[in-house]
């Protein structure tokens, strides 16, 4: 299986953390999210305990929490000592009515408005990741307004393609983030940021991109050696130090048996040596180092049933099954073209024949959850699960068709409970006057 969190039991049904999947369909309804609470723990502590041994105090791990953002998973991550990343109002307020202690955030995006720099900074977030100069100014003046000095780390593209998904990749100098290093703009940066004194600089941020499968570190050490070289420059001729160094996010998971596992620890142990050694060689301090894990996190935490309806044999041409949800709560295959593996939880001891594309039930053609799925004799009211879609499934789930968005199911410990109820028709007609 593609995780251990995945399983078959006695009956021949689909298990997921170790809970029966065809059970939790009956009990929930379809279509359903369900996450994996250990599995969620056990990836933070990946990241908290390899910083820790690998990077020492200060160094930890923010949760990238686009991924996915509701009140239980932000409690978690205060459990679990991660800090979070946030990139909208939306964000903050449910972080912050989750409880989460909000000096342990970052505010990112490439253009927060002077409402979304006000509304941070009254909710207590700790540090923005500045994106541009006219950004710092902003932060700068709100700052002022309060009467104090806002944390800032200043986002770079070191101009490096990490060789994932063209969508993804946020670090090459053509990116809409952030200001690059190769055209000398960044320097103009840091002199804005340490003439505001509305702004406390901590150091730059820089985030290569997402699904990286970096098995010799390459394309972190990439970015450390431009990052470090570029800090050591700035403070020969400023004399500023870089106290902190945001390497960014995006270890590759698992979305097929085809797809290689990546050891984070080996990896991270890796970086920090590899970022000792060019300190000393810069003659710079080891600065603090902070990482940003979205998917890694609770992408094989997830998993979505489906009921199968329609199934369409075209003889000579394809085969369809279409199920209850489609791009409505799972819109990757769409956007990106990304694969999954989908297996039918009550015929798992079946050999599948034929093959079909998995369609969802928007009035789109390319509302495709995924094709070319070997499948065993599907019928309609079979349950299909999709798996390792506990990232960007949910976060970037609509309302298209007005389908309401489903649940959140959280299985810890052989129970389940809600944690996102299911929407229902009043909700999706509760902001219509
Ligand atoms: C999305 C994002 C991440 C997380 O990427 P994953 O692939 O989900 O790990 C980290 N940092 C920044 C700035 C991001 O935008």
């Amino acid at each position: 299986m593609i995780c251990e969190n995945i399983g078959v039991n006695d009956a021949g049904h689909l298990t997921f953390a170790g809970q029966d999947t065809l059970f939790l369909a009956r009990q929930y309804g379809t279509p359903v999210y369900l996450m994996d609470e250990e599995r969620i723990r056990y990836n933070c502590r990946l990241y908290t305990q390899a910083i820790a041994e690998a990077f020492g105090p200060g160094s930890g791990a923010h949760y990238a929490s686009k991924a996915a953002s509701f009140k239980h998973i932000y409690r978690i991550m205060a459990q679990e000592g991660m800090g979070v990343d946030l990139v909208s109002p939306g964000e903050i307020a449910t972080a912050a009515a989750a409880g989460f202690p909000m000096e342990h955030s970052c505010f990112h995006g490439n253009n927060k408005t002077d409402w979304d720099i006000a509304y941070a900074m009254d909710m207590g977030v700790g540090c923005f990741v500045a994106d541009s100069i006219t950004e710092l100014e902003a932060i700068h003046a709100q700052a002022s307004k309060r009467g104090r000095r806002q944390k800032v780390l200043l986002r770079l593209t070191p101009g490096i393609d990490p060789h994932t998904y063209e969508a993804v990749a946020t670090g090459k100098v053509d990116s809409k983030f952030g200001v690059a290093i190769e055209t000398g703009q960044a320097e103009g940066f840091v002199k804005a940021a340490l003439e505001l004194p509305g702004l406390e600089l901590l150091g730059y941020h820089c985030h290569v991109g997402s699904q990286v499968f970096d098995s010799e570190g390459s394309v972190y050490h990439d970015a450390a050696d431009i990052m470090m070289a570029f800090a050591g420059a700035i403070q020969a001729k400023y004399g500023f130090r870089m106290e902190v160094l945001d390497i960014g996010g995006g270890y590759g998971v698992r979305y097929t048996e085809s797809d290689p596992y990546v050891d984070i620890p080996a990896n991270l142990n890796a970086l920090a040596a590899h970022l000792r050694a060019l300190a000393q060689k810069l003659g710079i301090a080891m600065p603090k180092v902070w990482f940003e894990p979205g998917r890694s996190i609770v992408a094989d935490a997830g998993m979505t049933l489906y009921t199968a309806g329609t199934v369409k044999r075209i003889p000579g041409y394809k085969n369809y099954v279409s199920v209850d949800g489609g791009m409505s709560d799972n819109p990757r295959f769409a956007l990106y073209g990304s694969a999954y593996t989908v297996l039918s939880a009550g015929r798992m001891g079946q050999q599948a024949q034929e093959r079909f594309d998995v369609v969802g039930r928007c009035c789109e053609s390319g509302d495709v959850i995924q094709p070319d799925v070997a499948l065993p004799q599907p019928q309609r009211g079979d349950i299909l699960a999709v798996c390792t879609t506990g990232a960007y499934n949910y976060s970037m789930a609509s309302n298209y068709n007005r389908i309401p968005r489903p649940p959140i199911v959280m299985l810890s410990g052989g129970e389940s409970y809600v944690a996102v109820r299911r929407e229902t028709l009043e909700d999706l007609l509760s902001c219509d006057v």
